[in-house]
């Protein structure tokens, strides 16, 4: 049995509607205000911030009009039968990006009915420190509706050694549960608050950040860093924390072009790795590019990092059909049957703690 360690299912109305500037979410939620907008700004690009109004198209195309199951579906089907999913949730309502129409229990209410329906789905909650109650939510999640992991998202403005989440952490080292960080730098889902607020939410940094010359991404980025969960890490030796896209694709390129570069996210997970039991990493996006499959390879003759690398696609993340069948086919066929069942098979086991 097979596991894809890393999917979303989170639909359009879990989007804030700030996500681009200008109001433009609000006028592409109707059909033809989405294919008159999406087509313009196909052509003219205006926005410095392009990256975000493509991620908010792949949200858009997938996630409209659509439920949670409608979703899932739609990365099943390339997977045999009896393959299990985790799910991450998205609690975006903190980002500073506007009203997120729906409500946040609401989506993990509709991931509880999915994981009833679907037995082999693993529903991850994500937390955010900033949303009250966080920890009723938490534990009515793994105790009522049987959620198996939490999911973080730093660059949304909270650093993972934020003291607030230390009662997560707890609870899931006593209940057995693990923990999916996103760990890739300039991503268009970050805070989007005032500068000034910004600020305010990096000032709670352990190590010190020169904030100056660095755009909002770059600025975000800080809160996502790897070596953030250091901290972490040593608090909570027995927590198992899975560092979602080995650092990203931009960061694999980078490795290609100058291995010795020692602030190279992918190579900082790599050397947490071996110093940290039950450290993990995932190459859910980070793999939909086919030229680094010969990387991976290579990298699983490495023992230890064998036993520590999860198979997952990132579904719908990245596009849509084509890149879902690069993961489910593609790469396994590409890896071989022993890598793969490593890292779909015997490694999810033991992080899922199944
Ligand atoms: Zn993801």
């Amino acid at each position: 049995m097979f596991y894809n360690c890393h999917i979303h299912t989170f639909t359009e109305e879990d989007v804030p509607r700030g996500f681009l500037p200008l109001g433009l979410v609000r006028i592409m939620a109707s059909t033809t205000g989405f294919s008159l907008v999406s087509r313009v700004l196909n052509n003219l690009n205006p926005f410095s911030d392009n990256d975000s109004f493509d991620r908010y198209c792949k949200f858009a195309r997938i996630g409209k009009n659509c439920s949670q199951p409608d979703i899932f579906e739609g990365s099943r089907k390339f997977y045999p039968n009896g393959t299990r999913f985790a799910i991450l949730a998205m609690d975006m309502a903190f980002m500073n990006a506007g009203k997120v129409p729906r409500d946040y229990i609401k989506q993990l209410e509709e991931l509880a009915n999915l994981k009833t329906n679907f037995p082999q789905v693993i529903p991850f909650i994500h937390i955010d420190p900033r949303r009250p109650g966080f920890m009723d939510i938490l534990k009515k999640c793994v105790e009522e509706w049987d959620f198996g992991g939490v999911k973080i998202y730093p660059p949304l403005g909270y650093f993972p050694y934020d003291d607030r989440l230390n009662p997560v952490y707890q609870y899931c080292t006593e209940h057995n549960i693990p923990v999916i960080s996103h760990c890739s730098p300039y991503n268009p889902v970050h805070f989007k608050g005032s500068k000034n607020e910004l600020e305010q939410l990096l000032s709670k940094s352990k190590t010190p950040i020169n904030i100056n010359g660095k755009n909002r991404k770059e600025l975000c980025a800080c809160f996502t860093n790897p070596k953030n969960w250091e901290y972490v890490l040593n608090d909570f030796p027995e927590l198992r924390v899975c560092l979602a896209h080995f650092g990203s694709a931009y960061y694999w390129k980078k490795y290609l072009e100058n291995p010795s570069e020692a602030e190279n996210w992918f190579v900082i997970i790599k050397d947490m790795i071996p110093a940290h039991n039950n450290l993990y990493t995932d190459i859910s996006f980070t793999l939909s590019e086919q030229e680094y499959f010969s990387v991976l390879k290579v990298l699983l003759t490495d023992t230890v990092l064998q036993s520590k690398i999860l198979f997952g696609s990132d579904y719908y993340m990245v596009e849509t059909k084509a890149t879902e069948k690069r993961f489910a086919l593609d790469l396994r066929a590409f890896i071989g049957e022993t890598y793969f069942e490593s890292i779909a098979t015997n490694n999810p086991k033991v992080f899922f703690g199944v």
